[in-house]
């Protein structure tokens, strides 16, 4: 085992970590999740638009039958008048009856306009339950899928724990030099910082060394850090 071995363990447990932390943060569940929230969404957009049509036809339907129970009072109040004896001139008598007919033909009216507005709401509340039940289902998808994703979460989190925890004992036997190269390559190329030289290739970039570099890797002292002159990272011979 060389020198440089033990870095390459590093490398091993930090790709690991890597790795598993990429898995974390693009489970399938998350994008499931941001469809289903996207669903939500939709739905409570429209759950309000239909709502505050339904309000306002609702309100008018309120009002014609307040007017309807007015026009019917005023209607009972005629009545009485005209039967309680009070009013005995024919003339007079003649009018209170018109009066009468006129408010129950504007009551009629009235109940009619009304009746039509909560035929109007019906269809728009029957929208709106089957909204709520949509709603209802991708809540308990949503709900499900988080779960699922906690528990795959924790799951990853502790095997990544042991990655870097093993990658801490690791870590002990390389010079601190090397390390402090080895992160900041690891950082600017994408998570590989160290590689193995496999015959003439550089298990990094995947490229052979040209023959008068190579010959100069290899007779660089056994204790001296060399880099692929491809991608610059640390070879381990
Ligand atoms: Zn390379």
């Amino acid at each position: 085992m060389g020198a440089l071995d033990q870095l390459l363990v590093v490398q091993d447990h930090d790709t690991r970590a890597d790795q598993l932390r990429h898995q974390r943060d693009h489970l399938p569940e998350l994008e499931q999740a941001r469809t289903e929230t996207a669903a939500i969404a939709a739905i409570d957009a429209e759950r309000t638009r239909l709502g505050v049509e339904l309000d306002g036809i609702r309100s008018a339907e309120r009002r014609l039958e307040d007017e309807a129970t007015m026009v019917q009072e005023k209607a009972a109040g005629v009545e009485r008048r005209l039967y309680d004896g009070s009013v005995v001139a024919h003339k007079e008598l003649e009018d209170l009856q018109a009066d009468h007919r006129m408010l129950t033909t504007r009551q009629a009216q009235l109940e009619d306009q009304a009746i039509e507005l909560m035929e109007q709401a019906e269809p728009l509340q029957t929208e709106l339950d089957g909204l709520d039940e949509r709603r209802a289902t991708h809540q308990a998808s949503l709900d499900g899928l988080h779960a699922v994703i906690e528990a795959a979460c924790a799951d990853l989190d502790a095997r990544i724990a042991v990655e870097l925890s093993a990658r801490d004992a690791a870590v002990v036997d390389v010079d601190p030099a090397v390390l402090r190269d080895y992160d900041s390559l690891r950082t600017r190329l994408g998570g590989v910082g160290a590689a193995r030289l496999d015959g003439r290739r550089c298990e990094g970039c995947h490229l052979e060394i040209p023959p008068g570099e190579l010959d100069q890797v290899r007779k660089a002292p056994e204790d001296a850090t060399v880099f692929c002159p491809q991608c610059g990272r640390i070879l381990v011979r």
